[in-house]
């Protein structure tokens, strides 16, 4: 049992909560600390005083990603039972003029101004295409060539005076800062939002805060300590880490094995880290991400929906404060005859703002209604408040540049290998990224587990020696393969005995013709191919394999016939021309160090011309696998699944089977030839992370020649 805490129970810390239940049901013991007497951090569902109204004070809507690919999120609020509702809109207020769509753009400011608008638009989409922009590869955001501009830049190389400023009020709340004050890239992002096809937006009905309420419900297994603000960690010497925390007056403390910090940025500073080695790494940490943003929310209770019909979209663009949302919260929960418009006022505006008292900030917001609906608002005035969220998000996403899953989601990997983050500050500052955050932080945490078990097992299987400085036992590495491995492959039987068991050819020929459309004959490479046993079978179905292996032992067990075929040789220095084989089947890359792999992948792709299966061991398997040690053996690099993904992409090869048909196809392939074994993949999107193409190579830049001066 490992003894898990998790800091924080907004968003971040229940889903951390939610997935260590779903993805490890009797593995962990995990406590919840939260500061406050709720849980649900900043989505949160108010109701007026003199009305039974409500409204949203925090978080105001959900990212829908379904069209494009897999969306964890709204598949989770629908297993929650909750009903959502989309919430559309295209309405921009700009000097008085109200803009729902492009035939008012046309109208009210002119022909050339709509085109300015629309060149823009179409700009951002080839500038990050739907795949890309679904993906979001850090490697892909920190070479583009938006994210050396700021977002100011890019919205100044628009010419029409009036379109710049349209983008940039359409733009500036989704920001939470100025455009000045961040990359053109997360503009960028931002601007894709108003571009069709890219992404769809939805509220939960009876409010946003159910769906943290309801999730809390189903932490069975989690202890949730509601006000007890964490106040210091630190490590101790048996390697486990102290929490220490504040409930009702008193000063509390307890060990875990490993700490989840589910906490906004500004949060996470506060608390002390004990140790020089982990204060400085958090300070560095915190210090990489800090870029905050700020919100104000305002929201009023009117008589009536006075604005519906001039604006009937559930949220309207204005250009007061620098460019705000007013959102039309009775347009989305049931108001009866009411109506409730809510201004999200970001960035400079939104910190300027909040140093007013909310009687003087409700009466600045309503005078900023367009001309003809600011004196109906001012009479019909009922109730308003204020929510301040100063310094509450990020307005540098991800970081410059932005890091990768790892580095982002593990802090002190060295010495606090147990310390995990969560945060959207992380990705994308949005609910959607949080359980991206929460998702990764997890899969990593079973990555250190299963190293940790390594490390156990091969300590106690190897004769113990000491730490010559400390005088403590010290570890060994995971157990090497040797002789017995491959004599005592499955049970009591050799790799050649078991073989049949672990391989058909006729699957894999199945998966390359399902993801490339390939039939036989082709080429192809068995990395991590052991005494060739493969290349006979291939054969039958019309397949020219060739094998490297570099365990001496096992390839000297080659039969004669393919020795030809099958080379001693390692991954990461491929004895082969570039571009020898169509396909490459690989087994091996989990035995090659973290710090190799990228030299291993870009041999792959060396010497591949269409793609690459990955076969090899990840963390997120199926955990029943892993009762099995054996399986761990010789393994160096233990990643989930989407992390390879990662480093597939940083390495010259995109995700090959994106296409649900596609997917589909695979997992009834996988399931038929799995049929009775214990299943290796969680789910049919793991396939995702399965198949690679190979991308063509960069083109070489040269400088243009220079001209001698004559
Ligand atoms: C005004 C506003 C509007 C937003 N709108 C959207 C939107 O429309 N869509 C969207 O996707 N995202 C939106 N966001 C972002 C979204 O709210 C965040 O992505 C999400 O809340 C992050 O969750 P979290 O758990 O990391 O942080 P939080 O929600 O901030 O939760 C952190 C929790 O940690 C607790 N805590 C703090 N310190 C300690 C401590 N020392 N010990 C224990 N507990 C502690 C806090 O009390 C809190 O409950 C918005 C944010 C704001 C401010």
């Amino acid at each position: 049992m490992t003894k898990v805490a998790i800091l924080g129970g907004g968003p971040g810390g229940l889903f951390t909560a939610y997935l260590l239940e779903q993805k490890f049901k009797d593995s962990c013991e995990t406590t919840l600390f939260e500061a406050s007497a709720r849980t649900g951090g900043k989505i949160v569902t108010r109701q007026f005083d003199i009305a039974p109204v409500i409204y949203e004070a925090g978080a105001a809507e959900f990212y829908n990603y379904a069209k494009v690919g897999p969306d964890p999120l709204l598949e989770l609020v629908g297993k929650l039972g909750l009903k959502t509702a989309p919430i559309i809109s295209r309405t921009v207020v700009l000097d008085g003029k109200i803009l729902r769509n492009e035939s008012d753009i046309r109208r009210l400011c002119g022909r050339t101004t709509l085109v300015a608008i629309r060149e823009f638009r179409k700009l951002c989409a080839e500038a990050m295409p739907l795949a890309d922009w679904y993906e979001g590869a850090s490697h892909f955001d920190n070479s583009h060539p938006w994210a050396r501009r700021t977002c100011g830049d890019i919205l100044d190389s628009v010419g029409d005076p009036v379109a710049r400023k349209y983008l940039k009020v359409a733009v500036h709340s989704d920001l939470a800062t100025e455009p000045h004050l961040t990359n053109g890239l997360n503009g960028l992002k931002n601007f894709l939002m108003d571009v069709p096809g890219y992404l769809g937006l939805y509220s939960v009905q009876g409010g946003n805060q159910r769906v943290p309420d309801l999730l809390r419900r189903q932490l069975t297994g989690t202890r949730i300590q509601t006000d007890s603000p964490v106040t210091r960690v630190e490590k101790n010497a048996d390697q486990t880490y102290r929490v220490s925390f504040r409930h009702a007056i008193t000063a509390v403390h307890e060990d875990f094995d490993a700490v989840f910090a589910a906490l906004p940025l500004d949060c996470l500073g506060a608390i002390e880290w004990g140790g020089e080695g982990l204060r400085r790494a958090m300070a560095s940490f915190v210090a990489y991400y800090d870029r905050s943003g700020h919100y104000v929310r305002v929201t009023v209770l009117f008589r009536k929906p006075f604005w519906r019909q001039q604006i009937p979209d559930c949220w309207f663009m204005l250009d007061a404060f620098g460019g705000c949302c007013v959102y039309d919260e009775s347009a989305r929960q049931d108001a009866g005859a009411y109506g409730v418009l809510s201004w999200l006022i970001a960035g400079t505006n939104a910190a300027w703002l909040s140093n007013f008292d909310d009687c003087t900030m409700t009466g600045m917001i309503l005078n900023s209604l367009p001309e003809p609906l600011r004196s109906e608002g001012i009479s019909l005035f009922m109730e308003g408040h204020v929510d301040r969220w100063i310094a509450s998000i990020s307005a540098q996403p991800g970081g410059l540049p932005v890091r990768d899953a790892r580095s982002a989601h593990r802090p002190e990997p060295k010495d606090h290998p147990g310390l995990f983050v969560v945060g959207d500050y992380l990705l994308d500052s949005t609910i959607n990224g949080t359980l991206d955050s929460a998702d990764f932080a997890t899969d990593f945490f079973q990555s250190w587990r299963l190293k940790r078990n390594l490390l156990e097992i091969a300590a106690t299987s190897q004769p113990q020696t000491s730490n010559p400085q400390t005088g403590n036992p010290q570890t060994g590495n995971p157990r090497k393969i040797d002789k017995s491995y491959f004599d005592r492959y499955h049970d009591d039987l050799s790799y050649e005995d078991s073989y049949d068991w672990y391989f058909d050819a006729k699957y894999v020929c199945d998966l390359i013709g399902i993801v490339w459309k390939a039939k036989p004959p082709y080429r192809l490479l068995d990395a991590g191919s052991a005494s060739g046993l493969t290349l006979a079978d291939f054969a039958d179905f019309g397949i020219e394999a060739w094998g490297v292996e570099n365990n001496k032992y096992i390839h000297n067990r080659t039969p004669a016939r393919w020795r030809k075929r099958n080379l001693l040789g390692d991954v990461r220095k491929l004895p082969f021309a570039d571009g020898q084989f169509d396909f490459v089947y690989e087994t091996c890359l989990v035995s090659v160090a973290e710090d190799d792999l990228g030299a291993a992948i870009r041999e792959l792709h060396r010497v591949s011309r269409r793609g690459v299966i990955f076969a090899s061991l990840t963390s997120d398997m199926n955990p029943e696998l892993f009762r099995r040690q054996d399986l761990l053996t010789g393994v160096k690099s233990l990643m989930p699944l989407w992390e390879w993904g990662e480093l597939f992409s940083c390495n010259g090869f995109r995700i090959a089977a994106t296409e649900e048909r596609t997917l589909e196809r695979l997992w009834r392939c996988e399931q038929k030839y799995n049929e009775g074994d214990e299943p290796w993949y969680p789910d049919r999107d793991s396939l995702r992370y399965c198949f690679y193409t190979r991308l063509p190579d960069e083109p070489v830049r040269r400088k243009k020649p220079r001209r001698e001066k004559t």
